[in-house]
């Protein structure tokens, strides 16, 4: 691609010149901090950036204005192209037997990247980019950007060579980039590490304002969801992206190998479980006092009715000494069932 410009000659007539075509790259876009300096540096290296964003049904849903959000404004703000990729049920795929194992929660980060990255080389052939860029920093997750972590995502996507990690680059073995001239090590950083000062003075530099928090946007990294979710693969062969729904809201139950129970927090929860309910699942709820709207699901689920029944009055507003009426929906039917709260060490034991 050419940039083509207009000037005034020294006649006054209009010039039309052509600047030199601008070498393309593609850029792996969090919405992070770092992801954003490594789109600044190239840019700034004279390279048209154009951004892929990744979402798997573990992104977290909190960030408030609805996915996906966010980093489009990043990428209107660095004037970037953006294209999102959703990775679905190859990622489910992927998370029943991750090759490089799981981090702390329930993180597959070297098979999640290596998934990443190959989503970003099929828009990189696509428009004809030289190579890929993202923000990782070395040494600054523990899982997923030690050198020899990095070297094998760059093999299982295929793209040995053909990563460039602007920020730590100059720490990092030379890529094909470098090789042929398009970026010179001068330009590239040395970052290292967790900490982000270099990262910060690098935002105000680049005019960044309230450059993000490091971290977040991923569920399997935090412990609780990490075990929810690890209970829900070690049940279910292939879960569905419903189930991966369910595990992000309410207090989860274990009740038998082949059955799960849910209550909800709050308002927004309870709409939550009876949008997701299916055919099979069983809705609780307490009728005339505020409280849970609940899920039983799984092949025993119509024998832990009453237990689940008491648990959801337990989490109501019925009062300890009386009996709450709960109703209990299935396919197509409705009825009531009357019961008592039920004491915590009772049913605690089967909480995730
Ligand atoms: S933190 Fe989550 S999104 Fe990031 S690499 Fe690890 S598994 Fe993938």
């Amino acid at each position: 691609m050419y940039d083509v410009k207009f000037v005034y000659g020294n006649l006054g007539q209009i010039v039309v010149t052509e600047e030199r075509e601008k070498k393309k790259v593609v850029a792996l876009l969090s919405g992070g901090l770092d992801s954003q300096l490594a789109v600044r540096m190239m840019q700034e290296q004279g390279f048209e950036v154009s951004a892929v964003a990744i979402k798997t049904p573990f992104c977290d849903f909190d960030c408030g204005r609805g996915c996906g959000f966010e980093i489009r404004e990043r990428a209107d703000d660095l004037n970037v192209n953006l294209k999102t990729v959703y990775l679905g049920d190859e990622y489910i795929e992927m998370l029943k037997h991750p090759k490089h194992g799981i981090g702390a929660g329930f993180n597959p980060c070297i098979d999640c990247r290596a998934m990443m990255f190959d989503a970003a080389k099929k828009h990189m052939e696509e428009i004809g980019a030289e190579f890929i860029i993202s923000g990782e920093v070395l040494g600054q997750r523990p899982m997923s950007q030690h050198g020899p972590a990095l070297r094998i995502i760059e093999k299982e996507s295929g793209l040995v060579g053909k990563i460039v990690r602007p920020l730590s680059a100059g720490l990092l073995p030379e890529t094909d980039a470098e090789k042929e001239g398009l970026i010179k090590r001068e330009n590239l950083g040395m970052i290292k590490g967790r900490t982000r000062r270099t990262q910060l003075q690098m935002a105000k530099k680049y005019g960044i304002e309230n450059p993000p928090n490091a971290g977040g946007g991923c569920l399997l990294t935090e412990p609780q969801f990490g075990i929810k979710a690890k209970d829900l693969f070690s049940h279910i062969e292939t879960p569905t992206i419903n189930d991966v729904d369910l595990l992000k809201i309410g207090r989860h139950f274990r009740l038998d190998e082949e059955t799960k129970f849910v209550v909800g927090r709050n308002k927004d929860e309870n709409e939550m479980i009876k949008a997701i309910a299916l055919p099979g699942d069983i809705l609780l709820e307490v009728k005339d006092h505020m409280g849970p709207v609940s899920i039983l699901r799984g092949k025993n689920a119509r024998d832990h009715v009453k237990f689940a029944s008491s648990i959801t009055v337990r989490y109501s507003d019925v009062p300890k000494d009386q009996q709450g009426i709960v109703t209990v929906k299935d396919d197509n039917s409705s009825r009531e069932i009357s019961t008592e709260s039920i004491e915590e060490q009772s049913y605690i034991k089967f909480r995730m």
